[in-house]
């Protein structure tokens, strides 16, 4: 069993400012969390910071803090009442890569054999941070009655920022994986290839876009992809879905095994890590794979599902790559086209529904009257059913423009652009402002919003949420990650 914490950027900023407020003294916080749970992993997700007021503290020297038990014990009722989880946080201010005390191993464990009798089950664990928030961590797993490690800390801002706990080694590189990458790792350096070969990426869609996407980040050498389509191939398709066979088309195959098939053969043969699942984004086994994935990605044109995936996104913190592509034509004459990349970090960025209002205005205001008048009415900018006419070199160029968005998250090679436009006529690729919206129901850092709610924030699309524990095998952690 293995713990991992996900936190929005406000948030950590938050935490950082509090534990560091004082660095001769140590000092003490509480995060609230929901928790994302499978047979191997749990996943903290952090709702809020609770800071420990002066007069809670019993005692607190450069050595030892204590806070008072009416304190702790309101904060326990809370979470009993509000269905949180609770990571006890402290500081060894004195230096980095901090290490549990004896004195803390003591009171942990008092603590967790206290906490796990409440009803329903309780997760707790505890961090330790250092000057530079270099963490270990740490919480009590009640089915085997001991402690199990907290192993990374994602922070969600541009580029992705992941912490592993005092000890532990971020992802390395093993001797042909630097062979394989050879070119890449010059371009972006061997902890760069490292990071993409440790991603656990869900692509929902696995059409002409798709299909591009999941080419481009197999090359790429992405750790582990999971596609997600329903569909099934027909001979209109090999116009533009990559890799698919005439024999596969004509036999109906389903999208995801035929890109399964021929990307597996661009890997070495005991890794084969292209995962295939034929199924609708909003069915439970879909969803058990997409809270396993560290990224997901949308490449469909149904509104509805873009938004579901939006907002599991939200609830879970995990980045969302948004891209959509869309073509008008008259008389077999091209008129307009065009399609966008959107970045979502969670509880960071604009979310789709933030941009849904603002971005039309906000295209409009950066496109010369010629452009607007080409691109805008013809409505397939976000959100909008794709028409019909659909053209590779589109998809290509789209489809590459996101897979350089995630590489540049991950990495931090470059700057990130959370929403970039690329016109078809007028070969103009430019960034486009998506403003947050700061009421908005599903991303603000808002005690109502859906932001890191877990399961809880996607009730609504669940009908038996019991089920998704059941039928979603996990998938295993690609090594170093
Ligand atoms: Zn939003």
């Amino acid at each position: 069993m293995r713990g991992e914490v996900r936190v929005p950027h406000a948030l950590w900023q938050q935490l950082r400012a509090t534990l560091l407020a004082d660095c001769s003294v140590e000092t003490k916080c509480f995060l609230l969390c929901r928790t994302l749970e499978s047979e191997s992993r749990v996943v903290f997700l952090v709702r809020e910071v609770v800071p420990v007021p002066d007069d809670a503290y019993v005692q607190r020297t450069a050595g030892l803090v204590e806070t008072r038990p009416e304190f702790v014990h309101a904060l326990l009722v809370r979470c009993a009442r509000e269905g949180y989880a609770l990571l006890d946080a402290h500081t060894h201010p004195w230096g980095s890569n901090p290490q549990f005390s004896k004195i803390d191993d003591r009171s942990d464990l008092q603590k967790f054999l206290t906490t796990q009798s409440m009803s329903p089950p309780f997760r707790h664990g505890s961090l330790v941070f250092g000057n530079d928030m270099s963490f270990e961590g740490r919480f009590w797993d009640y089915q085997h009655q001991q402690m199990a490690p907290i192993v990374r800390l994602s922070v969600l801002r541009a580029p992705l920022e992941t912490r592993y706990g005092t000890g532990l080694k971020p992802p390395w590189l093993d001797k042909a994986e630097q062979t394989l990458y050879d070119r890449q790792i010059r371009a972006f350096g061997t902890e760069g290839q490292a990071v993409l070969s440790s991603l656990r990426v869900a692509l929902v869609g696995a059409g002409g876009l798709g299909s591009q996407i999941a080419n481009a980040l197999t090359l790429l050498g992405v750790g582990q992809l999971v596609l997600i389509d329903p569909d099934r191939l027909e001979l209109s398709n090999l116009n533009r879905v990559v890799g698919a066979s005439y024999a596969q088309a004509q036999r109906g195959w389903r999208k995801v095994y035929a890109l399964a098939q021929r990307l597996n053969r661009t890997r070495p043969p005991d890794g084969r890590t292209i995962f295939p699942l034929p199924c609708d984004a909003r069915s439970p086994d879909a969803l058990a794979r997409l809270l396993s994935c560290d990224l997901i990605i949308g490449a469909v044109d149904s509104a509805v599902v873009r938004q579901y995936l939006n907002t599991v996104a939200m609830c879970a913190l995990i980045p969302y790559l948004d891209a959509g592509v869309g073509v008008r034509s008259e008389n077999g004459a091209l008129k307009h086209g065009g399609g966008q990349v959107q970045v979502i970090l969670p509880g960071e960025t604009a979310c789709l529904a933030c941009v849904e209002r603002g971005i039309r205005q906000s295209v409009e205001e950066q496109l010369t009257p010629h452009q607007r008048e080409l691109s805008i009415r013809g409505g397939y900018i976000q959100g909008e059913v794709i028409p019909n006419p659909q053209v590779v070199f589109l998809n290509g160029v789209v489809g590459n423009l996101l897979a350089w968005e995630l590489v540049k998250l991950a990495t931090g090679c470059a700057p990130v652009q959370t929403y970039v436009y690329y016109d078809l006529l007028s070969q103009q690729v430019f960034p486009v402002r998506a403003e947050r919206n700061p009421e908005c129901l599903l991303c603000a850092v808002h005690p109502d919003s859906l932001l890191g709610q877990g399961l809880y924030g996607l009730q609504g699309y669940l009908q038996r949420p019991g089920k998704i524990k059941r039928t979603g095998k996990p998938i295993p952690a690609p090594r170093g990650g």
